[in-house]
């Protein structure tokens, strides 16, 4: 049996996959902020965890997935100052702030279905956890790690003795920063809101009681208390794009250790970057982000195709964004899914050299690009038809490209009349069923067992 290794961002090193009890595997994926679309950088991070959790569940473990919807507490500032994003989105749209997170929301859940994202076990949004939030940081209060300033409660990082090692970042040089920190009443560049008051006199859409005062949580305390909530003892794997590395999910581990005296999470992964041409990180602050249905949608590009090209390119390499790679996906894609079609419809075994081939290179920190290429072989290897459907179908279950056929029965019952047109040799009935499935989008080839199907 192949062993899982996943490089983890704590060590800066592969590790053997150990979880922390043998039946259940926690996961959990920091989700979107949801004042705007996800835009396709956005969506490579949740493909990547998507195929983590395939990889997990393909090795037998039973995985239960976490993933966060941050509805209110992320900031447009990054020292804990400047607008909540959810209430500019509202300002933005003339709506509330509540029916843009809610509006984002669905949108969101609507891309991950489109690009065969297997959904969490549990959606949990930080406006529905507030109470467990405030638990949280009146633990930190008790234990002396916290202290208030004019606008907020926040958590003193000095006070935490290891606060770097996840970013490994010189504290001494960013303590030296404070010149240039806007937050003056901070003790440390490096501290952060626990708790944000809402502003003097104004009175925000999404505000709440506390014993500090009325406001809002800070961003990092949502997946602290949420991750602990939902995943208590099986603290496995936490995962995010790189720019969560040095603050959200550094302040996650320091809040979440000093309250439970115990090490959160044991392996942190992290997705690269879909950069824009320059090299440049796709961000939702800028105006010109591409988004499934920008990119794709709109171009009558399957959003698959998007899927594949993300499989082409290692999780932890930085990606340019180009339209040259969602074309060559495209047909990289559409090629494969004729082969497979190709094969017919009987099922044979699954090849346990090619599987096993499969499983040591998903199993190597989730190398896909190189899975890819064993798909590849094994389509033009030597093994049956029936034995290569099985495989591959097998192997769908980690690419989540739908590789199998679903023919909806309508197409399938069109092309049993065709068949029999074809039998009796009403030639013209027989071209005009073929063409109305083509027109439905399918393709009917015949072939000496039969006719098959598959889509254009
Ligand atoms: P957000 O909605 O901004 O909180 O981000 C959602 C997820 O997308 C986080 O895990 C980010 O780290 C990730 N992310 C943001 N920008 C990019 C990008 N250009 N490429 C890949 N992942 C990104
Ligand atoms: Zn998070």
């Amino acid at each position: 049996m192949s062993e899982l290794f996943l490089y983890n961002t704590l060590s800066r090193e592969l590790e053997k996959f150990i979880p922390g009890s043998s039946d259940l595997v926690g996961l959990y994926t920091c989700g979107p902020t949801v004042y705007n679309f996800a835009h396709i950088g956005n969506l490579r991070t949740y493909l990547f965890e998507d195929i983590l959790k395939r990889v997990l569940t393909y090795n037998g473990y039973n995985v239960k997935h976490v993933m966060n919807i941050t509805d209110v507490g992320h900031l447009v500032g990054d020292a804990d100052g400047g607008e909540d994003k959810i209430e500019v989105g509202a300002k933005r749209e003339g709506r509330s702030a509540w029916e843009i997170a809610e509006f984002y929301t669905q949108a969101f859940k609507k891309d991950l279905a489109a690009l065969n994202i297997i959904e969490p076990n549990i959606w949990c949004k930080a406006t529905d956890n507030i109470a467990e939030q405030i638990k949280l940081i009146k633990i930190l209060e008790t234990k002396g790690y916290t202290y208030s300033t004019p606008d907020g409660v926040y958590f003193d990082t000095a006070k935490f003795p290891n606060y770097n090692k996840l970013s490994h970042l010189d504290l001494d040089k960013l303590r030296e920063g404070a010149r240039v920190e806007i937050n003056v009443a901070k003790k440390n560049p490096t501290d952060f809101a626990l708790w944000k008051f809402s502003p003097g006199g104004a009175k925000r859409q999404m505000e709440w009681d506390s014993p500090w005062g009325v406001g809002f949580p800070g961003w990092h305390i949502e997946c602290s208390a949420m991750s602990l909530k939902f995943l208590g003892d099986n603290l496995d794997i936490h995962c995010g794009g790189i720019d969560h590395i040095n603050v959200h999910h550094t302040n996650e581990i320091a809040q979440s250790e000093v309250a439970t005296g115990k090490q959160f999470f044991k392996y942190w992964l992290h997705g690269a970057f879909l950069n824009i041409a320059g090299g440049k990180k796709m961000a939702k602050s800028d105006d010109n982000f591409l988004t499934l249905d920008n990119a794709l949608i709109a171009k009558n590009i399957n959003p698959l195709a998007y899927r594949y090209a993300m499989l082409s390119v290692h999780y932890r390499k930085p990606m340019e964004y180009s339209e040259e790679i969602i074309r060559n996906a495209e047909s990289g894609l559409d090629h494969l899914r004729h082969q497979v079609s190709d094969l017919g419809s009987e099922m044979g075994e699954i090849n346990k050299e090619y599987k096993y081939r499969f499983l040591e290179v998903i199993n190597d920190d989730l190398n896909l690009p190189q899975a890819l290429a064993i798909v590849s072989e094994m389509l033009k290897s030597k093994l049956s038809q029936a034995d290569k459907l099985a495989t591959i179908l097998d192997f769908d279950l980690v690419l989540g490209l739908d590789l199998e056929e679903k023919i909806p029965a309508e197409i399938i019952a069109l092309a049993n009349e065709r068949e029999e047109a074809r039998i009796s040799r009403d030639w013209m009935r027989s071209d005009e069923l073929r063409q109305i499935i083509e027109d439905q989008g399918y393709l009917l080839k015949d072939g000496p067992s039969g006719f098959t199907l598959m889509r254009k």
